[in-house]
């Protein structure tokens, strides 16, 4: 099991407000240029058209690559004018899987050309990583995030309406064995090349709570540096679960940190979050309500 120099990694994680860094001082941008996505999570419900609702999966609307460069520049330049922290981070993570979605890489490579400095940072599902690690690499992303929400096809089919493999969507255990493979084989992969790798976990009371621990020493095991666990948001399939008090979620985490680092700031952002974590700048008015 490779995962890169240490002294690296820890330099690249503390500029990342996501990846343990500061986020008072590092600030981050979501890039919604991926709005299709090869799976379908019961609890998601993606809306491309949305100002006031705050969970991942959501966009006011969906930007080209070249838009996206646009906003990466306003912001910047909004941040320094304001004063407090820098954007550090450029990410997309969605609305939907940007692996499934061939504008991420353009968007990638124009923010680079523009802004060689600035890091970047991907989220997907993991259906499509083992092809696409290399890609990954060359794009110049050094983190990376997997949701991973099942550690058994059992689960996995309760979890996943269906999953798209090879043209075909498989449903049940079929496609949530496919799934699985591929995130496991996938993070090991981008842990050899050398990414720094979270997993998301979104916490579904009795539905894969059983499997939470046991996937955090699995990903352990594969490289992954830190773990984040989200309670589910009561939407789509799950509309009617009754999501996890913040005790549980503390007593849950407590007990993944012995496995695992667990990142327990996350606010479940937008994908067009833009700024500090926690206190996102208003886009609309940001970019005069376009
Ligand atoms: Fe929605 Fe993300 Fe699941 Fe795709 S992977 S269905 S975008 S939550
Ligand atoms: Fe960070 Fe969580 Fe927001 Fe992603 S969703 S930018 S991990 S706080």
């Amino acid at each position: 099991m490779a995962t890169g120099c240490p002294m690296m990694t820890a330099t690249k994680i503390s500029d990342h407000p996501c990846f343990g860094g500061d986020h008072s001082k590092a600030g981050r941008i979501h890039l919604p240029v991926a709005p299709g996505c090869n799976i379908k999570c019961g609890f998601c419900e993606r809306r491309f058209d949305c100002v006031n609702e705050s969970r991942p999966g959501v966009t006011s609307r969906v930007l080209t690559p070249e838009q996206a460069l646009a906003r990466v520049r306003l912001v910047k330049r909004h941040m320094e004018m304001k004063g407090g922290a820098e954007l550090k981070v450029v990410g997309i993570a969605g609305p939907g899987d940007p692996l499934d979605n061939p504008k991420t890489f353009s968007a990638f490579d124009l923010v680079r050309k523009e802004f060689p400095e600035m890091k970047l940072c991907l989220s997907t599902n993991g259906l499509l990583l083992p092809q696409s690690v290399n890609k990954i690499i060359a794009a110049g992303v050094t983190s990376l995030t997997i949701t991973m929400n099942a550690l058994t096809p059992q689960t996995g089919a309760k979890v996943y309406e269906w999953v798209r493999h090879e043209g075909k969507k498989l449903k049940g255990e079929e496609g949530a064995a496919i799934l699985l493979h591929n995130q496991l084989e996938g993070l090991r992969l981008a842990t050899a090349a050398g990414l720094i790798v979270k997993i998301n976990h979104v916490y579904i009371p009795e539905i894969n709570d059983h499997e939470t621990l046991e996937l955090a020493i699995k990903v352990r095991e594969l490289g992954a540096q830190m773990m984040n666990i989200t309670p589910v948001i009561p939407v789509g399939m799950f509309r009617d679960v009754i999501p996890p008090t913040a005790l549980t979620m503390d007593m849950v985490r407590n007990q993944a940190e012995l496995i695992l680092s667990q990142a327990r700031h996350c606010k479940q952002c937008r994908a067009d979050a833009a700024g500090v974590v926690g206190q996102d700048i208003d886009l609309e008015m940001l970019e005069g309500g376009k």
